[in-house]
């Protein structure tokens, strides 16, 4: 839980340190991380995201200061096919050195400013000559050798940095990017994509009308400077573009405010705020049935960066809904008007099976907050979701007062779902309160199964637990797939498998499909039972002698290959397993379009309509 007193040190709305004339805003007051904090989030989502792919750097010292002087002001296939080119064309540097400027000049000219560039080179590479006689290196060692720049390797950094700069043509982007792809030292380049972003983020900035690299270097720790340059590249090359910023396909706008506020304004489709939202599983449904999630709020930080990970466009700002206020989130989400809902599945610690079922635990009445916040939002809807056991928590129940509390000012109805009439191939039972503004109509009804688990009702049959896991994620024990690299370079997360003694493999593997102890646990072959993460581990896989892996239970709990769950592996299994499946939400959403009152532009292919839904519990 993070604070939400009031900072000694004053803070902007990312928790970055700021002059003492600045007052902290709300947004500060709850979203209190650090700017290390802020940046070590943007370099985990970027990585999710981008994967530090390859951006064609060169591991010779040499070779990379020409690469990254060809690449300036240039785009990126230009520039490569120009490198290769020159390399074809001069394979050793002394040719290039001492070869005629016009034809170095027509081999440079597809990339642009070629004669300044010829010029350029010619000189950074006769400069280079000078030094390596200088020193008894590449040439002046040995006659034939030819021009270098690896005895740079073992210099300290501060040195290399102002033998770099001394080059002609080498500034300080270049001479960081080289230090940090050819030489591997922490150094923090910035280029157009890096000085952006970051000061869009409002992490950095340049003062004057030059770019300040230092400004920029400082605020980066040093163990994410490489990966970090890396991934701003590529993130503003296809989403944080420079005119116009795709502010609802950013993973990082939960740390823009220019962008919180560009994904604030109304495009039609209804508003959902999303409280507890975990890993997602219930936005994730939301968002796929059309809705726009205008903010979540989870408190967890691994659960609140799986959140941004996979629903970009989306702010979660990691706050305690408890101290929250409208206004609060109206800071976040600028152009939130009443959202038409407001969606919780609030801690279950206290009423589950798996917890400790004391009646007294204070987060049995966490409903109490999503109640008051929707009434100060005004939201059409209200969608609750909980565990069945809330209806009596040894003799103390807590279903009548949730739908008490709901029914001041709404029509409201618990409906007892089981994900299987939804396609999960698990018979999970979850309490849905549903309540609608009691100006606006009766309560909703319980959306009409989309499947069936016998193949009835001429809906499609549930799939079988079996047919999910079938085929590449057959993986042995301790295998490190995290991603799981197919043949076609695509990648699926979060699939490696857990490491077990050979004890504990040979008990597993008299443990039969259905049974074993709440640990070791295998799940039936053609429908599992709720999927619980009991101590970090997840249940034996139903015919496999392992744990089944994350993404295997993500796969049982409907969510798509790609769905990415952040954090340690260790934080992961309760992530998948505390989520409502995606698909259920869906089902929810879907149906609840029906029971707003306003016009909306519903995506193709959808038609709301209320069902007769499932019986009232
Ligand atoms: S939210 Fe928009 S402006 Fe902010 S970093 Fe993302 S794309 Fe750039």
């Amino acid at each position: 839980m993070h604070s939400t007193s009031q900072q000694s040190c004053q803070t902007n709305e990312n928790g970055r340190a700021l002059g003492p004339a600045h007052t902290p805003t709300p947004a500060g007051r709850l979203q209190a991380l650090s700017t290390e904090q802020i940046l070590e989030r943007i370099d985990e989502l970027l990585e999710v995201r981008y994967r530090s792919g390859d951006l064609g750097n060169v591991p010779d010292v040499l070779a990379e200061t020409v690469y990254i002087l060809l690449s300036l002001n240039t785009r990126e296939a230009v520039y490569q096919r120009v490198y290769r080119a020159l390399r074809s064309r001069y394979p050793r540097w002394a040719d290039l050195a001492s070869a005629p400027a016009c034809e170095v000049e027509a081999v440079l000219e597809p990339g642009g400013l070629h004669v300044q560039r010829a010029r350029y080179l010619k000189e950074l590479l006769e400069a280079v000559r000078e030094d390596n006689l200088g020193r008894g290196e590449g040439p002046g060692a040995e006659p034939d050798a030819d021009l270098t720049l690896e005895y740079l390797r073992s210099w300290p950094d501060g040195d290399v940095e102002r033998f770099l700069l001394a080059l002609p043509g080498v500034g300080k982007k270049t001479a960081r990017c080289v230090m940090a792809y050819a030489l591997d030292r922490q150094s923090f380049a910035v280029d157009t994509h890096v000085e952006r972003i970051l000061s869009r983020l409002g992490l950095a900035r340049s003062t004057g009308t030059k770019t300040d690299h230092d400004a920029f270097q400082t605020v980066v720790p040093l163990k994410l400077r490489k990966r970090l340059h890396i991934n701003l590249i590529h993130h503003g090359r296809s989403v944080c573009a420079g005119p116009r910023p795709r502010c609802r396909n950013c993973v990082l706008v939960s740390f823009c405010s220019q962008g919180r506020e560009a994904v604030s304004e109304d495009d039609g489709r209804p508003t959902a705020i999303d409280l507890f939202a975990g890993a997602g599983g219930l936005g994730s449904g939301f968002r796929s049935a059309g809705w726009r999630v205008a903010l979540a709020v989870e408190n967890e930080r691994d659960a609140a960066q799986t959140y941004r990970a996979n629903n970009p466009g989306t702010p979660v700002i990691e706050a305690d809904v408890t101290a929250l206020s409208a206004g609060d989130i109206r800071t976040h989400s600028p152009g939130l008007g009443e959202p038409h809902a407001v969606l919780a599945g609030p801690p279950c610690q206290g009423y589950s099976a798996a917890g400790a079922r004391n009646p007294a635990d204070p987060k049995n009445v966490l409903f109490e907050h999503v109640v008051r916040l929707a009434d100060e939002m005004r939201a059409q809807l209200v969608v609750l979701e909980n565990v069945p056991g809330l209806r009596r928590v040894n003799g103390v129940g807590f279903g009548d007062g949730i739908l008490a509390a709901l029914r001041t000012n709404r029509a409201a109805e618990r409906h007892e779902l089981v994900a299987a009439d939804y396609g999960v191939p698990q018979n999970r039972r979850r309490l849905f309160f549903l309540a609608r503004r009691s100006d606006l109509g009766t309560a909703p009804t319980a959306p009409p199964p989309t499947h069936s688990r016998d193949g009835r009702a001429g809906l499609p049959r549930t799939p079988r637990l079996d047919a999910r896991l079938r085929g590449i994620l057959e993986l042995p024990p301790a295998t490190a797939a995290d991603p799981l690299v197919l043949d076609d370079g695509s990648l699926i997360p979060n699939a490696t498998t857990m490491a077990h003694s050979p004890s504990v493999i040979d008990k597993i593997s008299a443990i039969k499909p259905g049974q074993g102890p709440i640990s070791y646990r295998r799940l039936e072959l053609d429908m599992a039972r709720t999927l619980v993460a009991g101590h970090r581990a997840l249940p034996v896989h139903p015919w496999l002698d392992r744990t089944i892996s994350v993404r295997e239970a993500a796969r049982i709990q409907g969510f798509p290959d790609d769905y990415t769950f952040c954090g340690f592996r260790a934080n992961q299994p309760l992530q998948v397993a505390n989520a409502v499946p995606p698909p259920v939400a869906k089902a929810v959403a879907e149906h609840l379009l029906g029971f707003l009152t306003c016009e909306l532009q519903a995506p193709v292919g959808l038609q709301p309509q209320p069902g007769p839904g499932a019986a009232k519990t």
